[in-house]
């Protein structure tokens, strides 16, 4: 049973690639051995879905395809039922079309029978089955939280469902399953995981669906130390089952604040070995003014250090100042090191006339200078500088082909802030969510000094992704209180919204903590795809829309009256 992929007529016996899950075998109808059967083949079409009786045979000499895994053989057909038939389809179904992505996703089921395109969800359905059974092999146990619940708050908009049998009144779904799964702690579970679909109400940016999936992991009377082994344990054997590979273990691990000073991102991409330097206080007394002014500013100034970068062209280096300004910078510098001793003719660079020998020589010293590199360097508000010389790492990086795509490179981020200052708001903001406990050692300081509070948060990096991200939780209900009273909730709020919480927590609530990884993004590493489309049966566009199904869609009247509400008039 199959599809026709291709039907070819040779001197009065036609032949038939024949496609199903597995690949294709070619089946011969001979007017010799049934002529029925023959007869009715030769009205075969493109997609046709049809079933055939026979026997398999080796194909003569001569007529074998090395390139098929079934090139040795072919079945002589001797029955044929047609079960359907189908008009031309809107695009080839094979492998290596260009065909635009929008009228795939419009008939997604066609494209999904390409063999290059069932991949992907193939893998996903492997890397589920893995997941599974590695957790349920150490005694996780698998269970579900509702979608039509209260808010809980992930930093995004929720989506809402209003209720139809209580005006006035709406549904969350969920951003992520965090407190009911900290609620399955509480009612003593204490291994719990689900590959769970979340909602987020984004504006859209690249490659992010507005529904996706997370396997979501907690745990009771676990530490950060003992999380971590059980997850890495978890992807080695991921990585093994599927890619066949063994990835090393323990995963290194760093502070977000060392990340960032010397990667300028919280998820940089260790395949480039590049750091980034601090430098502001070798230019304290510079006769280069952006610099100065920038130290006089208490800005901060780096430089990252490309080896073998002074190979790139002047027009190359030029552009990167136009790059940087996406990030908010107003300028780039660089100096070409042509000939290190030579501190003139050999440092190249528009502002090497400002810069004093003890400065180029301090600059050596600490970024281990050699003759070829290029030095970079932007001088602004810190947020600034790391954006704009961690993505000039990346782009160079790409560019001089210094990162190497044939590794697994995976990073524990630890030790973020617990708040985030808000200008906007002027207000403090959960860095990870409301319910991350501060480290031990911040317990009885963080409400004084919230911009100094170091969380017991983690992220996991794979190759500059962030795969997934987690906490140990705070599991005092006074702890809790006194964290939302800090981000500005009143103490009616904080009961409105989360009383029931607040409630559990003070019955006993065991020490629990947990994290939670990116399915879709797992299983895109995994089949080595480039966008979250390829690895999500029906995905959505990244405007959020679905071309197959036209979601979302107008809703009629009547739907409107049921959920008590009116289209606003300028709509
Ligand atoms: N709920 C968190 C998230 O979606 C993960 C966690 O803390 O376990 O990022």
């Amino acid at each position: 049973m199959g599809w026709i992929a291709i039907r070819r007529d040779h001197g009065g016996i036609v032949f038939v690639d024949l496609r199903d899950l597995e690949g294709l075998t070619q089946i011969v109808f001979d007017p010799q051995i049934n002529s029925d059967a023959h007869r009715l083949a030769t009205d075969l079409r493109s997609e046709f879905c049809i079933g055939i009786r026979g026997k398999v045979r080796s194909r003569p000499d001569g007529m074998m395809n090395s390139n098929l895994l079934t090139g040795e053989i072919e079945v002589e057909a001797t029955h044929l039922e047609i079960f359907n038939t189908s008009p031309t389809p809107p695009f080839p179904i094979e492998d290596g079309i260009t065909t635009n992505e929008m009228v795939r996703l419009e008939h997604r089921y066609l494209d999904l029978r390409r063999p290059e395109a069932k991949k992907p969800i193939l893998i996903r359905a492997k890397l589920t089955h893995f997941i599974r059974k590695f957790l349920e092999d150490r005694n996780f146990y698998e269970i579900e939280t509702p979608f039509l619940t209260k808010s809980t708050p992930e930093g995004a908009r929720d989506y809402l469902v209003p209720s139809r049998l209580y005006p006035g009144q709406a549904y969350a779904l969920p951003q992520s399953p965090q407190l009911f799964k900290q609620l399955l702690m509480m009612a003593g579970f204490e291994r719990y995981f689900q590959i769970a679909r979340c909602f987020r109400d984004e504006d859209l940016r690249a490659d992010r669906q507005p529904d996706f999936t997370q396997l979501d992991l907690e745990m009771s009377f676990i530490t950060q130390d003992r999380l971590f082994a059980l997850m890495e344990e978890l992807w080695a054997y991921l990585w093994k089952e599927i890619l066949g590979v063994q990835i090393a273990t323990p995963f290194v691990r760093m502070k977000y604040a060392d990340v960032v000073e010397q990667y300028g991102s919280d998820k940089p991409d260790l395949r480039l070995d590049w750091k980034l330097t601090t430098v502001t206080d070798i230019f304290a007394q510079s006769g280069f003014k952006v610099f100065k002014d920038c130290v006089d500013q208490k800005g901060l100034i780096q430089t990252l250090k490309v080896p073998g970068g002074a190979e790139l062209s002047r027009k190359e280096l030029d552009e990167l100042t136009p790059f940087a300004k996406n990030y908010g910078a107003k300028g780039i510098a660089w100096i070409k090191i042509n000939k290190i001793e030579d501190l003139n003719e050999g440092w190249q660079s528009p502002i090497s006339k400002f810069l004093t020998d003890a400065e180029k020589k301090a600059l050596q010293d600490r970024t281990q200078l050699k003759t070829g590199d290029l030095l970079v360097f932007c001088a602004d508000k810190k947020k600034v500088v790391a954006d704009s010389l961690g993505n000039i790492r990346l782009e160079l990086g790409k560019k001089m082909k210094a990162t190497k795509t044939d590794e697994w490179k995976f990073l524990w981020v630890i030790d973020f802030p617990l708040f985030q200052w808000d200008e906007e708001g002027k207000r403090w903001v959960s860095e990870h969510h409301p319910f991350t406990s501060p480290k031990a050692e911040f317990v009885d300081t963080f409400f004084s000094d919230p911009g100094k509070t170091i969380s017991d948060s983690y992220d996991l990096v794979l190759n500059g992704m962030e795969m997934g991200s987690g906490s140990i939780r705070i599991h005092n209900p006074d702890l809790q209180s006194k964290v939302f009273e800090l981000l500005k909730l009143s103490a009616e709020e904080a009961r409105e919204k989360f009383g029931f919480l607040l409630d559990a927590l003070s019955y006993g609530a065991p020490p629990h903590g947990g994290v939670a990884f990116g399915v879709d993004r797992i299983a895109m590493v995994l089949s080595k795809g480039e966008s979250l489309r390829e690895v999500i049966a029906f995905p959505k566009t990244q405007r959020g829309q679905c071309p197959l199904t036209k979601a979302p869609s107008m809703i009629d009247a009547e739907q409107w009256k049921d959920l008590h509400l009116k289209l606003s008039p300028q709509v």
